[in-house]
């Protein structure tokens, strides 16, 4: 039996338009580079074949968030060897012989991570490669200015450690406008030049995709890659790269005065066509578009009638014309009527969160048609 065919629904994960919308960034942000960012499983979509397209396409920055996550892209054998796995949030005490069997290179957010990566560096003699990041205003991750400038007055702190990259990250990348960026910005460029020659990123999707001066050496997009909007603009987004088709499990029709689903939320007014499709918040299908969301069914739209299940989703198909309407008949819950912005919106969330919620239940579909061998050089 394949079970895929018998799934509440199919995710199609086009990795030519993700390649597509890396190369129109990497382009943009010349004479750059872009890295891509591939946490949290390539922000739902699956790292493995996430990092393979854009590996052959060229991409040599890959930027995770936990050293697991590392481990799973290493394991997996896809890496180019001139490639470099970055761990974003760095390395919890003990992590550190782990991260060097394999190659990887932590972020340094603290003094303490500093400390302990030099450490192991001068206990194995091996010079070990090491990202730096400074906190320019966010808050978050990083060094403090002054825990900088101190690493700075104490040069043999680094000196077991091959410092590849400087970064920081913008708070407000998602408005350009924003002062923050500026100050951000400002900051980045006093505290980059105690270590003269360091190669930089500072941008995410959202300053990658902002006009300006330029772009550093190295950009980290994210969201952009996988089709969500980097700017608070919905008309910032690239291609879209994921859509979602469930099918219609069941219909029925429903007198005025009858309830919908758990509590009764929805309740028909008139004579209401109800069709019930097997995805729920168990899919990631957020229980907060219960009553909000919509579904399209043949370009048609069908409001969510009442709360979302666990494995189910009710719609309200009434005036949806019977041909489109069967068992197994198609209902768009990702696609071209409606992407994962739009999905957010009515969620009342950004489109982060309906990418990195989508379930495990889902029949994949992995979209890789034209062979990527357009490819520019390697990074520096
Ligand atoms: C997640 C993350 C990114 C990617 O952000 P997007 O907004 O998805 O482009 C870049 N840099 C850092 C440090 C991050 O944590």
């Amino acid at each position: 039996m394949n079970q895929d065919e018998y799934a509440g629904a199919t995710l199609s994960i086009d990795l030519d338009a993700l390649v597509a919308n890396w190369q129109d960034i990497d382009r943009g942000v010349s004479p750059a580079r872009a890295g891509a960012v591939v946490k949290a499983n390539a922000y739902g979509l699956g790292a493995i074949p996430v990092v393979q397209a854009l590996a052959a396409a060229g991409c040599r920055h890959f930027f995770v968030a936990l050293l697991g996550e590392a481990q799973e892209i290493h394991d997996a054998a896809i890496l180019p060897p001139d490639a470099t796995l970055i761990i974003l949030n760095g390395l919890m005490p003990g992590a550190e012989p782990a991260c060097a069997a394999i190659g990887a290179v932590p972020v340094l957010n603290s003094p303490d991570q500093v400390a302990r990566w030099a450490a192991l560096a001068s206990m194995t003699g091996r010079r070990l490669p090491a990202v730096l990041q400074v906190d320019t205003g966010m808050s978050r991750l990083g060094l403090t200015p002054d825990e900088v400038r101190t690493l700075h007055a104490r040069p043999e702190r680094l000196a077991s450690l091959d410092l590849r990259l400087i970064i920081s990250h913008l708070a407000c990348a998602d408005t350009p406008d924003n002062n923050a960026n500026r100050a951000q910005t400002a900051t980045f460029d006093r505290l980059t030049s105690l270590f003269p020659g360091v190669p930089r990123a500072l941008d995410n999707s959202g300053g990658a995709t902002t006009a300006k001066a330029g772009h550093y050496d190295i950009v980290r997009p994210g969201i952009a890659l996988y089709g969500g909007a980097p700017q608070n603009d919905p008309a910032s987004a690239l291609r879209p790269v994921v859509s979602l088709e469930a099918r219609i499990v069941q219909l029925r029709t429903i007198t005025p005065g009858t309830g919908v689903g758990y509590g009764l939320t929805f309740v028909a007014e008139r004579p209401t066509r109800i069709a019930t499709i097997a995805v729920g918040y168990a899919d990631g299908w957020s229980r907060h578009l219960s009553g909000k969301g919509s579904a399209f069914i043949a370009g048609h739209r069908a409001p969510i009638a009442g709360r979302i299940s666990m494995d189910s989703i009710t719609l309200d198909v009434t005036g949806i014309p019977d041909e489109h309407l069967y068992p197994g008949a198609p209902v768009e819950l990702l696609g071209p009527h409606q992407g994962i912005d739009d999905v957010a919106r009515d969620a009342g969330t950004i489109s982060y969160e309906i990418l990195t919620s989508l379930g495990h239940r889902y029949a994949r579909r992995y979209r890789h048609a034209a062979e990527t061998r357009l490819q520019r050089s390697a990074c520096a």
